[in-house]
């Protein structure tokens, strides 16, 4: 059988609106339950008298791959028709959202979870925020629990407008809305009899017409440099595909530095044969050249490459519990790169709720901050939207991660000289 496309999931939304019944319930749908898990799950709920929930299969699973106890656990993953879908972060975890910006995660798409009854929360816009943050363009809202509102399609149809309208402040579309009951299976797998109204996907459905990393598309190449490792007279260059496609024999320009160099050989790295790589792919390769590279620089083509900078402008999400004041220094983490940064000025906060921008003199926590950074040294970024992977970073201190955000270089000129 050929190997499906891989999605890169994340599941969020607000707590106790369904996310760990959904991820349950779609491992169950889609039989990718190791043998005999579900039945050991239902036999100690019966024998401690507790209604069993769809949650505890994705608990049992979290857990086993936190104790590393087999390497089948280290991801949980399932199937649609048309794809392999890897939830690459789940609720539960306590540091969700640490691990959704730090990079380590990096989704193709999301699923919002939000209540029928309940609707939109605090943590739904947040999560929303945050995706529109990090350039997860590829959003299907699950709008769940229809059986306490008696499936009622009025109901999920102002729902659906009223989450339509948040996301639209944030600039995001949904790629789909669809109405579920993640605990009894209605429009998980197969299309609901209960809500025989509903004519758009089911959530399997809505996940086989997302798009996945591994499609190049028209993006640019970028390709951040991991390791470097000398092997003999040989310097292999270690890194991962995010965007584009490398070739050997091509002339690969590295950023910040601006040196140039041809592709020698692309070495037989895990599961790559042939002489090309696309997104997603990490790659080992050597230079015909023995130019200045580093660990995070960026390799480009000559005629697309990332801008040089040492000062940007940031939409950040602040994590930590100190406010975040002007002067602050803080280390900025762009995919391998690392740059010693400054927070020049605190240009406003947005409010979650109105999604309005107001001036303010300091960013609290889960505040949604606009500041001018500035660098010591050049830092190579995108600040196109399509090149999120390359654009989007974290802010850390010491080794505490304090802020996710994304780079604009507005009102500011490349740098690079060339
Ligand atoms: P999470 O915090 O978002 O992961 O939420 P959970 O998946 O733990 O669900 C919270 C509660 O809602 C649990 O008690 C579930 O059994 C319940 N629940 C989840 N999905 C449904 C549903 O479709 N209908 C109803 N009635 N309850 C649900």
């Amino acid at each position: 059988v050929a190997a499906l496309p891989t999605l890169r999931l994340v599941v969020t939304g607000h707590v106790d609106h369904g996310k760990s019944t959904l991820i349950g319930r779609l491992l169950h749908d889609t039989d990718a339950l190791p043998e005999g898990k579900e039945e050991g799950i239902r036999a100690a709920c019966k024998r401690r008298g507790m209604p069993f929930e769809y949650g505890f299969l994705l608990d049992a699973l979290q857990a086993e791959r936190d104790q590393g106890i087999t390497i089948d656990t280290t991801q949980i993953w399932f199937r649609t028709a048309a794809r392999t879908v890897v939830i690459i972060d789940a609720p539960g975890h306590r540091d969700f959202v640490r691990n959704m910006l730090t990079g380590a995660a990096q989704a193709d798409a999301a699923i919002l979870v939000v209540d029928a009854e309940e609707g939109v929360r605090e943590q739904t816009r947040r999560h929303g925020a945050l995706l529109a943050l990090i350039g997860v363009k590829q959003v299907v809202v699950a709008v769940n629990k229809m059986d306490r509102v008696g499936y009622d399609a009025a109901r999920f149809a102002a729902l659906s407008a009223d989450i339509r309208a948040y996301l639209a402040k944030l600039e995001l579309a949904p790629a789909a809305i669809v109405p579920i009951v993640a605990r009894d299976g209605d429009n998980i797998a197969s299309p609901s009899g209960n809500m025989p109204w509903h004519d758009g996907p089911t959530i399997l459905r809505a996940m086989d017409a997302l798009h996945v990393a591994t499609d190049p598309g028209e993006t640019p190449l970028r390709l951040p440099i991991q390791d470097i490792y000398k092997f003999d007279e040989r310097r292999i260059l270690v890194g991962r595909v995010e965007s584009g496609r490398l070739a050997a024999g091509d002339t690969l320009l590295f950023s910040p530095h601006n040196v140039t160099a041809k592709v020698a050989r692309i070495e037989g790295w895990p599961d790559l044969p042939g002489q090309s790589a696309g997104p997603g792919d990490c790659v080992g390769f050597t230079l015909d050249d023995q130019v200045f590279v580093e660990r995070g620089s960026i390799a480009s083509h000559l005629q697309a490459p990332p801008k040089e900078t040492d000062v940007c402008r940031a939409r950040i999400l602040w994590l930590d519990r100190q406010p975040l004041q002007a002067g602050r220094r803080l280390t900025l983490r762009l995919t391998t790169a690392s740059h010693a940064v400054h927070v020049q000025s605190i240009d406003g906060v947005t409010d979650l709720d109105s999604l309005e921008m107001a001036p303010a003199t300091e960013v609290t926590q889960l505040a949604l901050g606009h500041v001018t950074l500035r660098s010591a040294r050049l830092m190579a970024l995108d600040d196109d939207p399509a090149l999120a992977r390359t654009g989007r970073f974290a802010l850390v201190d010491g080794d505490r991660v304090v802020a996710a955000g994304r780079a604009s270089m507005a009102g500011y000129a490349d740098q690079r000289a060339l």
